[in-house]
């Protein structure tokens, strides 16, 4: 029946990075939920899916695909399906719509769903692995997120196992490295354990890709926050350093804290200081630094280390530079989706209609500020 209808389960998120990927869900929601910054899953009960139930799934993901690739005329795409056959798949066939994006951008990556799916026994997830490469031979990347607290449950060659199997990158929400900051935010896991997690991904020879959160110290640790999240990083040498800037949800346990001012968020113009120290504190790696996500203020901030660190640095420098009423412009232009780079501004097409925002903003004395608050909650 399942079959037939080409039904599967997939979970609320994926990383951004993941965002062609086809989603398979092993577990649903977080086994954790405490961290205070977090709204995902808040109140839902993680739970782990029987193996049948995934595979079945699985299945009826590759019916999916076979019917595509039955209904496609050629094969265009890596993934064996041509833009006309995506077109009547759209039109005629919309429950396969999802798989058919998929294949038609290449068909090879995967994203296990959810939020710490490694926290299924060793066994089961080398079985959903070797059914899924037996269902999908041609996938070529398989992704999840872990938590590092879960990552230390295996060895490294356990690790090494799952890496031999096919699982090619894993994402660690990393946050930050400071002790004070990951307590501050209940993420349950310490700068040690997150640095010990990390060397065995790596040493195991698997893809690390982290995520940190631009300004999770806020006004009292912005600095131990930006050093020591350095310190873990230098340590492990992640593949990928994906920041994203902090913002509070009115769902997430901080926004208490943030209404009863015992959290002080910092500024965009503090964080991109923030992010200046963290970066100019890096050393001794060749991780890809990414800043792919519509909450960082300079998305452009991206490179490979060492060889782009300073022409990162002078990306965030030359922001720092501007008047404070040239930074005021430029944050509005980029929260309202007018800028995306710096250079934006110099362009008088994309700048005139912002910058007539702004005078209109100052005329009736309303806040740059919370303007941009209220902006970007529309992004979390
Ligand atoms: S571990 Fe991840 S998903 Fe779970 S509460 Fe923390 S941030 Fe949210």
């Amino acid at each position: 029946m399942a079959l037939e209808r080409f039904e599967f389960e997939q979970g609320p998120i994926r990383p951004p990075s993941e965002a062609g990927s086809l989603l398979i869900r092993l577990t649903r929601n977080c086994p954790w939920n405490r961290c205070l910054f977090c709204p995902v899953y808040k109140k839902e009960k993680f739970s782990r899916r029987p193996v049948a139930e995934i595979k079945a799934d699985i299945s009826a993901m590759a019916e999916a695909a076979a019917k595509i690739r039955s209904i496609s005329d050629s094969g265009s795409s890596p993934g064996g399906i041509s833009r006309q056959a995506l077109a009547t798949i759209q039109a005629e066939h919309p429950e396969l719509l999802q798989i058919a994006y998929w294949l038609y951008s290449g068909g090879k990556n995967v994203f296990l769903q959810d939020g710490d799916s490694l926290l299924m026994p060793l066994n089961d997830l080398l079985d959903i692995l070797g059914f899924l490469k037996e269902k999908f031979p041609a996938v070529d990347r398989i992704t999840t997120y872990a938590r590092s607290k879960t990552l230390l449950r295996f060895s490294q060659s356990e690790i090494k196992l799952l890496g031999d199997h096919g699982l090619s990158r894993i994402h660690v929400g990393l946050e930050s490295g400071s002790d004070q900051v990951l307590d501050y935010m209940k993420k349950g896991v310490t700068g040690e354990q997150h640095t010990e997690a990390g060397l065995r991904v790596k040493a195991a020879g698997l893809s690390l890709s982290y995520y940190v959160i631009l300004g999770l110290g806020g006004q009292l640790l912005w600095r131990v926050h930006a050093l020591d999240t350095a310190k873990v990083i230098n340590r492990v040498n992640p593949d990928f350093i994906r920041m994203r800037t902090l913002a509070i949800h009115p769902a997430s346990p901080l926004y208490d804290n943030f209404l009863d001012g015992s959290f002080l968020p910092l500024t965009d113009d503090q964080v991109i200081r923030e992010e200046l120290l963290f970066v100019e504190s890096l050393e001794g790696i060749d991780s890809y630094l990414v800043s792919d996500h519509i909450l960082n203020l300079l998305e452009e901030v991206e490179g490979q280390l060492p060889v782009d660190k300073e022409q990162m640095i002078g990306i965030m420098k030359r922001y720092l530079d501007w008047s404070a009423e040239k930074r005021e412009i430029f944050r509005l232009g980029r929260r309202t989706g007018n800028f995306k780079f710096l250079n934006d501004l110099e362009q008088r097409v994309f700048a005139q209609p912002v910058e007539e925002s702004y005078r209109q903003l100052q005329k009736h004395n309303i806040s740059v500020d919370e303007q941009i608050r209220q902006l970007m909650l529309r992004f979390i």
